[in-house]
C-alpha cells in the first residue's frame, strides 16, 4: 500500500494488444518533481515513447491523469486530464474534462491509467475498485456517445461514470473528442482519435475507496478559505452573476463589446448580431443547471430545443468556445441551430472548436472562389447557411466527401487543396484557433504561438490584462509594468505576463484545479496552492512558492522538450496571417494587427530559452533538473550554453 497521502499512489497499466494490465507504485520522488495531473503526465508521456511515434499506432500511449485535489472534496477539482500524442498536431496532446469520473478514478486506487496498444476488436475498459476488465464492445462500435453510455451502464451499472467515443472517433477523425457522462468532453487534439485507433470504445470506472489526506484538520481550514472565497470573497458575486447564471456564453456580449468575438473565420471580432446567440438568449433553452464534483461556480448548464426544425436536440453547454465557432464565426444567429450543431458534435464525438473552424475555412474557401461547387458534394457552403453546417458535421463525423478532407484538420485540408487557401486555414501546430483575437488582446498572441498544444486558450490565457485588474497586476508583476500590462492592446511585457500564467497553469493542471478561480476570476495564485498541498500531501517542499513555482517550470519545459524531440520547435511559433497582417476592419479594436516577435522575444528570455532558435539553454534544462532531456535534444540539436547578453 503506497504512503502517499492526497493520491491513489498507483498507476493502471493497460495493454490492449495483449490484453493485459498490470499496477505500479507511483514514485515519491517524482511527485515531488512534478506534483501530478499533466506535470506527472509530461513525465510519463516522455519516458514511455521515443520520438516520431505514429500517434494512431499502438505505441503511443492514452495516459488518464488525475491529480492530488482530484476527488478530496476541494472546490473546483472535478476535473481531469487525458495525454496522449496529438493525431492532429503531431506534438503534445492533451485535454481536460469536468465532471465526476475523474474523481472515481481516484476511489478506484489509481491516480494515472497509462493505456497503449491496440485492441483486436473493440473493447471497454471497466474498472471497478479491484477488478479491470476488457469487455467486448462490438455491439457498442458505430453508437452515439449518448448511445454507447446508455448501453454501458445498462450493462455494467448506472453506477458507473463512462468516457467514451463515438463515430467520429472510430473513423479517426483527428480532431474526434472524447465524452464523459454525455455532456462534459476531452475535446481538443484528437484524443478521440487515438482512442479510436486503439479500439477502446469507452471507459467505464466506478470506485468505493478513500482518498487518505495527511493532516484533516489544516487540510478543513484552507477548504472553509477556499469556500469563503467562493461564497463571500470579493469574486463571489461577479462569479455568481456571469458564469454561474449563464456559464461560460456570458462571454458571448463581454467578447463582442471588446472587439474580440470570431466572427466570419475570424475575419472580424464584432458582430452587431452577438446579441441574439449570447447567454442570456442561450437560458431560454436551460433545462438544468449542474456543476462538477465539488464546485461551487456551478457553471454546467444543460439546454434543449423543444420546437422546430431542431426539436430535440439537448446538449451541455454549449460552451462559448462552441457558441463562438458554430455561431459568429458562422455568421449562424439562430441560437436553436447552434444548440443543434453543438449536439451533433457530442453525440458524434467532435471537437466543437476545430469542427467550427473547419467549416469556416471551407466557407471562406468557397467564397474566394478557391473551392469549387463541384466538390462540396452539391451543398452550399457560405455564410448564415445552418443547414449546410449541419450536413458539413455529419460529412466530418462520417468521412464523406469534403468532410473526409476537413477530417483532417484546416492544416491538412489547405496543403490538399491548394497554397492559396492557407490564408484562411486558421491553426497553430496545427490545432484550429480557439474564439479569442491577437488582434483585440495580444497577449493571445503569445499565448497562442508558444502553447505546446498549438493555438490554445488554455495553457497561459491571461485576464489581468483582458479586463485590466490593475491590483492584481502590481501585485504580480510590480508597479513599473502595470500600465503596460492592463492595456490589452499593447505588446509590451506580454511576454512576460504569458510566462506567468503558463507556469501557473502547468501547476494548476498537475493539482488537478478548475481554470475557473484562477483565470477568471483570480482567486488563486501560487500562494494559495502553497497552502493547499501540504496538509493535503504532506509533502512539505510543496509550501515554499520558489519551490512550486521552479516544479511549474519544470513542467512547461518538458513538455516543450518533448515537442522539440518532435521536431516541433521556433518555426510552429508563428499566427496566421489574418491576425499579424490583415488590421482588424471593423469593431472596437478596429485597425490593431498583433506583432508577435516582441512578445516571443520577452517571453523566451523569460523562460530562460534563445531566441533565435528557441532552445531552451543547456543551464535552463540543468538548473530545472531536466538533464536527460537535454541529453536527448543534444542528439537531434546544438544546445545553446547562455553567455552575458544572451536574452
Ligand atoms: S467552474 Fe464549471 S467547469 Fe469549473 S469545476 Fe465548476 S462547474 Fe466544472
Amino acid at each position: 500500500m503506497s504512503s502517499l497521502k492526497g493520491y491513489a499512489g498507483r498507476i493502471l497499466y493497460v495493454d490492449l494488444t495483449r490484453g493485459k494490465y498490470w499496477t505500479e507504485e507511483l514514485p515519491e520522488s517524482v511527485v515531488k518533481a512534478y506534483v501530478g495531473g499533466n506535470g506527472l503526465a509530461a513525465h510519463l508521456l516522455w519516458n514511455l515513447i521515443s520520438e516520431e511515434v505514429d500517434p494512431l499506432s499502438p505505441e503511443n500511449p492514452l495516459i488518464v491523469a488525475t491529480g492530488p485535489a482530484t476527488g478530496a472534496l476541494s472546490p473546483s477539482s472535478g476535473r481531469f486530464a487525458v495525454v496522449t500524442k496529438s493525431p492532429l498536431t503531431g506534438a503534445w496532446g492533451e485535454s481536460h474534462a469536468g465532471g465526476f469520473l475523474g474523481p472515481q478514478i481516484k476511489y478506484a486506487g489509481y491516480d494515472f491509467l497509462v493505456i497503449t496498444g491496440r485492441s483486436p476488436k473493440p473493447v471497454t475498459l471497466v474498472v471497478d475498485d479491484g477488478s479491470v476488465v476488457l469487455r467486448d464492445s462490438h455491439d457498442l462500435w458505430g453508437l452515439s456517445t449518448a448511445d454507447t453510455t446508455d448501453e454501458l451502464r445498462g450493462v455494467v451499472g448506472s453506477d458507473y461514470h463512462v468516457m467514451c467515443i463515438g463515430p467520429a472517433g472510430e473513423k479517426l477523425v483527428k480532431f474526434a473528442s472524447v465524452m464523459v457522462d454525455y455532456y462534459r468532453a476531452f475535446g481538443r487534439t484528437g484524443v478521440g482519435a487515438v482512442m479510436g485507433s486503439k479500439r477502446l470504445k469507452a471507459v467505464a470506472v466506478r470506485g468505493g475507496k478513500d482518498v487518505v489526506v495527511h493532516d484533516p484538520d489544516r487540510y478543513i481550514e484552507v477548504l472553509e478559505d477556499f469556500l469563503w472565497r467562493n461564497t463571500e470573497g470579493p469574486w463571489a458575486f461577479p462569479a455568481q452573476a456571469s458564469l454561474g447564471r449563464f456559464g461560460t456564453p456570458c462571454l458571448v456580449t463581454a467578447m463582442n463589446a471588446i472587439g474580440r468575438l470570431p466572427t466570419k473565420n475570424h475575419w472580424t471580432g464584432y458582430w452587431e448580431r452577438a446579441e441574439e446567440i449570447s447567454g442570456e438568449e442561450l437560458l431560454k433553452y436551460r433545462v438544468s443547471r449542474g456543476s462538477c464534483f465539488s464546485c461551487m461556480i456551478m457553471c454546467k448548464h444543460i439546454t434543449r430545443v423543444d420546437d422546430g426544425v431542431y426539436a430535440g436536440a439537448m446538449s451541455g453547454g454549449p460552451e462559448y468556445e462552441s457558441v463562438a465557432a458554430l455561431g459568429s464565426n458562422l455568421l449562424i444567429h439562430d441560437i436553436k441551430a447552434v444548440i443543434y450543431m453543438n449536439t451533433l458534435c457530442n453525440l458524434y464525438g467532435l471537437d466543437t472548436i476545430s469542427t467550427g473552424k473547419a467549416i469556416s475555412f471551407l466557407f471562406e474557401c468557397y467564397e474566394k472562389g478557391l473551392v469549387e461547387k463541384k466538390n462540396v458534394d452539391g451543398l452550399e457552403p457560405v455564410w448564415g447557411n445552418a443547414e449546410t453546417a449541419v450536413e458539413l458535421i455529419k460529412a466530418i463525423a462520417e468521412r464523406r466527401g469534403i468532410g473526409d478532407l476537413l477530417a483532417e484538420g484546416v492544416r491538412k485540408a489547405s496543403e490538399v487543396l491548394g497554397h492559396r487557401t492557407r490564408h484562411y486555414a486558421l491553426h497553430v501546430k496545427g490545432l484550429e484557433v480557439s474564439a479569442q483575437d491577437p488582434r483585440a488582446h495580444k497577449s493571445v498572441g503569445c499565448t497562442w504561438a508558444i502553447s505546446v498544444r498549438g493555438a490554445d486558450h488554455l495553457r497561459s490565457l491571461t485576464t489581468v490584462d483582458e479586463l485590466g485588474y490593475r491590483d492584481i497586476a502590481t501585485e504580480r508583476f510590480g508597479p513599473v509594468m502595470t500600465d503596460a500590462i492592463c492595456d490589452r492592446l499593447t505588446e509590451k511585457y506580454k511576454g512576460v505576463v504569458v510566462k506567468d500564467q503558463e507556469d501557473l497553469f502547468a501547476l494548476v493542471d498537475s493539482i488537478i484545479m478548475c481554470k475557473y478561480g484562477t483565470m477568471w476570476p483570480p482567486m488563486y495564485y501560487f500562494d494559495f496552492i502553497a497552502k493547499l498541498l501540504p496538509p493535503l500531501t504532506g509533502i512539505k517542499e510543496f509550501s515554499d512558492v520558489k519551490y512550486l513555482r521552479l516544479t511549474a517550470e519544470r513542467i512547461a519545459n518538458l513538455k516543450r522538450c518533448f515537442n522539440l524531440r518532435e521536431g516541433v520547435g521556433r518555426e510552429s511559433e508563428t499566427l496566421p496571417q489574418r491576425f499579424t497582417e490583415e488590421p482588424m476592419p471593423t469593431g472596437p479594436s478596429k485597425g490593431h494587427t498583433c506583432n508577435l516577435e516582441p512578445m516571443l522575444r520577452e517571453y523566451y528570455s523569460q523562460r530562460g530559452w534563445d531566441y533565435e532558435s528557441g532552445l531552451p539553454y543547456e543551464e535552463t534544462l540543468k538548473r530545472l533538473e531536466l538533464n536527460q532531456a537535454a541529453d536527448a535534444l543534444k542528439r537531434r540539436y546544438r544546445l545553446p550554453r547562455w553567455e552575458r547578453g544572451s536574452g
